[in-house]
């Protein structure tokens, strides 16, 4: 498949998709997403969080050489980077890319590293979105570990979106916590270290809390704020990557 540049287009392709296959199993959804519509022109993003092995190991059962894009935000917790070292070796991903904030955004705006106590916004866009911008850029579709059960802004999250001239694609919409859980167990894929501790979604060490029994995953995502997403996925990204084009990137 060969998309055109051309924002309303990749809708129409991302709509069209999405009534297609939107309701495919995950693995069949990342084989033809990898194998058949994007080829080499496709990334995953994960976070090496609670349930990023799952995906992973999905995606290495069909190609080890699928560019994986972590954001290294520098906040993150020792054990994550710990844990995305191993799930790299024992996967045997092979184009794993470490995305960092850009030096100088660092040194404008966040010299002390402390901006996250003061502009949790700004502190994720020059350490998340605009580095995801840059990370996906290249590509013309990435794969993203998102689920519906997650919270209830994502109670609708689609398949395949699009993204600007791009298609976001989110192969375990559907599935559910057992789905997720049963999957690790039948694979004997290792946890996320925090997770015996109470943490069910893990980002940045200093936004980042334990939840309660009967929360969302993500309740302890920016607790005690109304922050709920670090804007990678929502229009901020759209915005950012109008600003690169694809045949630039
Ligand atoms: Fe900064 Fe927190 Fe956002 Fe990480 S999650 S980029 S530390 S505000």
């Amino acid at each position: 498949m060969q998309l055109e540049i051309n924002d309303q287009t990749v809708a129409d392709e991302a709509r069209a998709l999405q009534a297609r296959y939107g309701n495919l199993e995950p693995m069949d959804v990342i084989e033809l997403a990898v194998d058949h519509l994007f080829n080499e022109e496709i990334a995953v993003v994960s976070s090496f969080g609670a349930d990023s092995a799952v995906m992973l190991h999905m995606i290495a059962q069909i190609d080890r050489a699928t560019p994986v894009l972590f954001l290294e935000t520098g906040k993150h917790f020792p054990a994550t980077l710990r844990y995305r070292d191993q799930l790299i070796a024992e996967l045997g991903m092979t184009d794993v890319h470490d995305i960092h904030p850009l030096k100088q955004s660092l040194k404008d705006e966040d010299p002390f590293g402390a901006l996250s106590m003061t502009n949790k916004d700004r502190c994720c866009y020059i350490r998340k979105v605009e580095p995801m911008a840059r990370a996906v850029a290249p590509y013309r579709a990435w794969m993203t570990g998102r689920k519906q059960f997650q919270a209830s802004t994502r109670t609708a999250l689609p398949v395949f979106e699009a993204v600007g001239a791009r298609v976001r694609i989110n192969p375990l919409a559907h599935w559910t916590s057992a789905d997720l859980k049963a999957y690790m167990a039948e694979h004997d894929l290792p946890p996320h270290p925090l997770v015996a501790e109470g943490y069910r979604s893990i980002g940045c060490m200093p936004c980042t809390l334990p939840v309660k029994d009967g929360e969302d995953d993500r309740a302890g995502r920016w607790a005690g704020s109304d922050k709920t997403e670090c804007g990678i996925h929502l229009t901020g990204l759209t915005d950012e990557l109008s600003n690169i084009s694809l045949t630039d990137s």
